[in-house]
């Protein structure tokens, strides 16, 4: 297997019935897969200062935490609603049916900082744009957002770039 995306696993009608859920466990489960995913995510970022990466629950924990330690960067969760510990800022933002909640740290990112968005995968940005919001609550400074998986057409991307944001994603 020679790209990431040959190590995407699709799995029908989950977690309802119609979906296509995009299976990432089996990328990061084989070593050459997982390895080539979190170097392509670093590539465009070669050189480039960060302060902190913020990952979003819950694979973006893994993602996050590996390009973390490959930028020499903090590592920081945000997480739905009511799993941190700690004093939170919190955003919520509006799901198919209903509306869900993220929670950051208060004190996990200074005014200034430089940070990196990764999450597994970009659908309709609904997700995305929340921590974005979180992080310029906190006077952060977003360089960039990365994803594995780009769904172009449920508008994600288009989404984060209208709010000025640099998006990159290995496949779509
Ligand atoms: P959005 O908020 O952009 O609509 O949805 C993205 C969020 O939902 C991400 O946190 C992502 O992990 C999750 N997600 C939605 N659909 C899929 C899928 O098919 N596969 C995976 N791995 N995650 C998905």
């Amino acid at each position: 297997m020679s790209s990431v995306r040959d190590y995407i696993r699709t799995i029908a009608d989950f977690p309802h019935e119609g979906i296509m859920f995009r299976d990432v466990t089996t990328l990061f489960a084989d070593p050459r897969g997982f390895r080539m995913a979190i170097d392509q995510l670093l590539h465009p970022y070669a050189g480039t200062r960060f302060d902190k990466v913020v990952g979003l629950e819950a694979r973006g924990f893994i993602l996050g935490g590996a390009v973390a330690h490959q930028l020499s960067a903090g590592f920081v969760p945000v997480r739905k609603k009511g799993k941190l510990p700690g004093a939170v800022i919190s955003e919520s933002y509006t799901l198919e049916y209903g509306e869900a909640v993220v929670e950051v740290h208060d004190d996990a990112v200074q005014p200034g900082e430089r940070v990196l968005i990764v999450d597994d995968l970009l659908a309709t940005g609904g997700t995305a744009e929340a921590g974005i919001k979180l992080m310029e609550r906190m006077g952060a400074e977003i360089i960039g957002c990365a994803f594995i998986i780009d769904l172009p057409d449920l508008g994600g991307r288009a989404r984060l770039e209208k709010l000025g944001m640099d998006v990159h994603a290995l496949c779509t």
